[in-house]
């Protein structure tokens, strides 16, 4: 039995385009009527997420004074995760086809992911994504449980899940930012960084992941051409 734990944001879906939305209208609602901000554009917003700038140096970069900075930082966190802004979020170009690949390929698929159960069903619903991943190969937050930080919490999960799966030879895990390779590398899991969510090349190379590409779609060819 072969085993890919894959992360849900970065890997499988692209959230760049919610949380851009979600920065234009907290930059809105923190400014002064005709204050002059600068709007970034989504690339320069993305790229600042990228590489772990802060949502307060964000607002500051954009123009706000440092009080409004704080009050943009404080919305956003409040509203960021509102289901209303998850029509915001698309797949990653050819990551359902990875998936069936590794499917095909014979490995379980579980995916680990530091959502809300009711986040991610509104995407599975969407997507048709129980077909990959049945209800008990699903780790994700409950709707009520507080978040603390992914690099705390991520491991966690992956704890959670190394009880109750059942042993495999061969595991891999694939995930976007320094939460998923903590949570790998601690179970002494294979991992496999991706460039197509919310960390640049030079944050995951940090954080040490055995290996490092473009997307899903290639973390599953590389896995097929290793074993
Ligand atoms: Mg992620």
């Amino acid at each position: 039995m072969l085993r890919l734990i894959t992360d849900f944001d970065g890997p499988l879906m692209d959230i760049s385009g919610r949380y851009y939305h979600v920065y234009q209208l907290c930059l809105e609602k923190a400014q002064q009527p005709k204050q002059k901000i600068h709007l970034l554009s989504k690339s320069d917003f993305w790229e600042l997420k990228r590489d772990r700038v802060s949502e307060e140096e964000i607002g500051r970069i954009s123009g706000l004074e440092a009080e409004q900075a704080q009050a943009f930082a404080k919305l956003r966190r409040e509203i960021v995760h509102d289901l209303s802004y998850f029509i915001y979020d698309q797949i990653i170009p050819g990551s359902l086809e990875a998936l069936w690949k590794a499917q095909k390929m014979g490995y379980e698929l579980v995916v680990m992911t530091m959502r809300r159960r009711r986040e991610l069903e509104a995407a599975f619903q969407e997507h048709h994504l129980e077909r990959f991943f049945p209800l008990e190969r699903c780790y994700c937050l409950s709707n009520d449980s507080i978040k603390t930080t992914d690099i705390q919490d991520k491991p966690k999960l992956m704890d959670k899940a190394q009880k109750e799966l059942p042993p495999v030879e061969d595991t891999w895990m694939v995930g976007d930012t320094e939460a998923d390779i903590a949570a790998a590398k601690k179970h002494d899991i294979k991992v496999i960084g991706v460039l197509s969510g919310i960390r640049s090349r030079q944050q995951l190379e940090k954080y040490q992941p055995d290996y490092l590409v473009a997307n899903l779609a290639e973390a599953v060819d590389l896995i097929s051409n290793l074993v």
